[in-house]
This record gives C-alpha cells, structure tokens and sequence, in this order.
C-alpha cells in the first residue's frame, strides 16, 4: 500500500493582516519593520483601564473580502475574548470572532473546483517573540527571549477554507489564487515572506471512497508557497506511513522545519473549551448597514478569474501565461502599465519578457515589480527596441539585466547609447565581416564545398560565429544569414 490508497484531505486558515493605516482597536501605526516597540500604547499594550474602539476601515475591508468571496455577509456579528497566555499577548487574551463572524459560507474557484470558504473573521494580532543566544537555557534553548509589541493589535482576517482540497499542489493552487484575490481587492500587500498572509494547514488521510474524516494534524509555519505544498507533502506521507503501520494518528499541532524538510509535534491540539470564549464586553456588534454593504460590493473591481480571461482574449497569451502575470503580485499591473506605455508593445511581447527575464530576477532578488528600476515605460522602450530591430533578442537581454541593475536610470535606449550597442543591420558592414571571416579560413571554406550535409552545418555555425565575435555581437542575425547562404560556396 501507498499514499496513492488514501484521499488527502485539506482546509486551509489563512490569516491576512489588514493593510489599513492603524491597528484594529486603537490609533498606532499598522506599519511592517519600524524599531521594536514604537508602535505601542495603553489599548494594544493592554493596559488597565484601556478600551478598544473598533476600526471602520478593517471591517469595510472584512465586508470587501465576503463580497469577493461570494460570503453571506453578517448584519450582525460580535467579538469574543479568546483566553490563553502568551508573553507576546499582553492582556493574555485575544478579541477574535467566535460564533458570529463577520463572513460565512462563500466560495473560490481554483482550477475547475469551487473551494467551499466556511467563515471570514477578524482578530488582532498578537505580538512578537525573539529567542535570543544559544547558551541551552530552558526557552528553545536561548538565553533569554524579546518581545516586540509593534504587531499587537494589528487587524487581521482569518480566512477558513472548508476540507474541500484533496492534494498539496491544490492547496497550493488554492493560496495563490486567494492571495491574487486579496491582492486585487486592495486589502493586504499579501507578503508571505513578511508575514502579511501566514497559512496554518489542517490535513488528514481517509480510504479512498471513505466519508468519515480521519484525524488531522495541523501544520503550521510555512512561509512560502512552495514551502506549504513540501510541508503537506510530507505530512500526508507521514500519515500515511502511520495509517499503514496500524498505528493511529494523534490530534496535534505540528511545526514545518523548511531546512530539515519535516514536520515534527509541538503540542497536542486545543479544543476551543480550551481557550473559554466568552463575548467582548468593551465593543458593541458589528452591524453593517444595508447601504454600506451595497456601496462595498458596487467598489468590488476585477477578480482574478476575470482578468485572466481578459488578457488571454485580448493579448492571445497562454493560460498559464495569464495565471503566472495575475498570480504574482504586481505583475499584471506592470505588464498592462507597459502595453499601455508604448504603442508598439503588443501584449504578447510584453509578456514574454515579464514572464522570462522579468520573472527570474523577481525571484532571485525578491522585489515586487514596482520596485523595479525599469519601469513599465522603460520594458516597452525595450520591446520597441527589439521591433525596430536596433536590439536583437541577445542585446536585448543584456540591455534588460543592465537596466534592472539599475544602469541608464531605466532607459534602455539610454544603455543601448552609453554602451553603443545598436544592432548593426548595415549590409556593406555586415558584408565584409562575411568576406573578411572566409578570407581568413580558405581550409574551412574548401571543407565546407566538398562536404556531407552534417559538416557543412557545424562549419556554417563555425562562420557564423567568427562573423558575430567580428561584429562583437551586434550583427544583425537576419541579414547574416542571408549574407552567408549569398557568399558560402555550394557543393553542386
Ligand atoms: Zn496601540
């Protein structure tokens, strides 16, 4: 037996912090990255005495993720205290929604399947902890642990999937076509790497063909697409393992070590009697109005789904093409800022630089594309580059790499200029480079007259490339060509 006898299933709680300006209940900044404990004040550092006041901006945002997700919008819903201890918890509760969330029973469509969305509810934050030094003390083996309370009281919405996924690589489909949802809905700058949308996974094995659900861990800390579908990977397999050896699966919590390539038990599971909800006295229910709600669905702009299907009728982009523009955060928005620039550009080209070179160097250097030092403008100076024929697609690449390195401040006709490295299409030139390489190797040329077919190839490759290293690489391939098969010798 194998995982292959098993059925995977998933549901997913994806927590995305609100990028509104302030925390959930009180003025401090809702910013990432400032010095520790900056962002603080009696409300968030849960002092006595201190009173929440609820921010209109974070429900209106909750209300933009129900309509985006097709959820049945509560008239009313409540916060509840969530009880437990933690020292980056100050008031040693959490205010969450409980029983009466703000969003319920909506869907997503990933692929073919629609991924059934069992709630949507808001929270703050907690704080954070650092372990710090090694000296093998009794927390984690540190010497002794930092809070930081910037992030206490940060709003966030905790998104619940239903146990709708059946494999990693859909669940995986599944985050990254929410993130593009969130994304596009403008309510979270959506960085996993930053924390902004944090995935805790539940997942279980059940015989293929079973209906009741088998026990499941959760698995938590994967801060990476990729690092969510490894994380499940492996637990399905563990379970799996479990299952089969006829021993049982334990309810528990489990931590991804992305560098052990594991998952490994932290602690048993908390039933929610665990935590004693109890209702949040110091706030009143959220009960948006008729006329708000209506104003929030009307602002609710393209969805990813739509966009797709949009660029791919408009630009005649593949599909995957088209998922890989509006899945990664930015890249649409630059892609069709670049289509718009240059009148030239035509969708498909831009396309193909944004999802080849573009992509590559997102990835490798982990910027968003508005932080690019070419601007849409400059990709479509490029792209006309390339059409006009003063760039060939090798330049062109090289112009590309030197503008993203921030050279010709994100002009590539400015490099192109500073490097002199316009393609040359001149024939006179370009001809007597020809003449000047057979002239040079009359062995070569009397090898390539007398020769089988597969000689004359790699010979006309040599030429070929004695030509381009004259030309130092800005030859016009075309009119080379043409030029060769014009002064090459035939065997007749
Ligand atoms: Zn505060």
């Amino acid at each position: 037996m194998s995982v292959t006898d098993w059925e995977t299933v998933i549901g997913l709680e994806v927590h995305c912090e609100l990028a509104t300006e302030t925390k959930l209940f009180c003025g401090c900044p809702n910013d990432f990255g400032a010095e520790p404990n900056t962002y603080v004040c009696p409300v968030c550092l849960g002092l006595p005495g201190s009173l929440p006041v609820l921010n209109r901006r974070a429900v209106e945002f909750a209300l933009r993720v129900g309509e985006a997700l097709h959820c049945d919008v509560a008239e009313k819903s409540i916060f509840h205290r969530k009880n437990y201890f933690y020292p980056d918890m100050p008031k040693n509760y959490q205010i969450s929604q409980y029983d009466e969330p703000v969003c319920g029973n909506g869907w997503l469509e990933v692929g073919e399947r629609r991924i059934g969305i069992e709630r949507a509810h808001l929270e703050e934050d907690t704080g954070k902890t650092s372990h710090v030094g090694g000296g093998g003390g009794r927390i984690h083996g540190a010497d002794h642990s930092l809070v930081d309370y910037n992030r206490a009281g940060v709003p966030l919405l905790e998104i619940v999937s239903k146990p709708d996924l059946h494999s990693p690589e859909e669940a995986r489909s599944y985050v990254a076509e929410l993130r593009g949802v969130l994304e596009a809905i403008g309510v979270s700058d959506v960085k996993m790497e930053e924390g902004s949308l944090r995935v805790d996974a539940n997942i279980s094995l059940r015989r293929a063909g079973a209906e009741k659900f088998g026990t499941r861990a959760e698995v938590k800390n994967m801060n990476s697409l990729r690092s969510l579908a490894r994380a499940l990977e492996y637990e399905a397999e563990r379970q799996a393992a479990v299952l089969e050896s006829g021993d049982a699966v334990i309810q528990e919590t489990r931590h991804w070590d992305e560098e052990a390539g594991r998952t490994h038990s932290l602690r048993s599971k908390e039933e929610s009697h665990d935590y004693r909800y109890f209702p949040e006295p110091d706030l009143v229910p959220v009960a948006p109005s008729a006329g708000w709600r209506a104003q929030v669905r009307a602002g609710i702009p393209e969805l990813p789904a739509a966009r797709r299907t949009r660029l791919i009728d408009a630009w005649g982009i593949s599909e995957t093409d088209a998922g890989v523009l509006v899945s990664t955060p930015g890249l649409a928005d630059f892609a069709e800022a670049a289509v718009a620039a240059g009148a030239t550009a035509t969708g498909r080209d831009v396309t193909n630089w944004v999802t080849g070179d573009l992509t590559a160097h997102l990835k490798e250097t982990g910027a968003a594309p508005s932080e690019l030092s070419l601007p849409p403008a400059g990709l479509a100076e490029l792209v006309k580059l390339v059409g006009d024929g003063t760039l060939s697609r090798p330049l062109a690449k090289e112009v590309l790499a030197a503008a993203l390195a921030g050279e010709g401040n994100g002009s590539p006709a400015a490099i192109v200029q500073a490097r002199g490295l316009a393609q040359v299409s001149d024939e006179g030139a370009l001809a007597a480079a020809v003449q000047a390489v057979l002239d040079a190797h009359p062995a070569e040329v009397d090898r390539y007259r007398s020769g089988e077919d597969k000689d004359r190839k790699k010979l006309r490759g040599f030429f070929m490339g004695k030509v381009m290293a004259e030309m130092k690489g800005r030859g016009n391939p075309q009119v080379l060509n043409r030029l060769l098969d014009e002064a090459l010798p035939t065997n007749s």
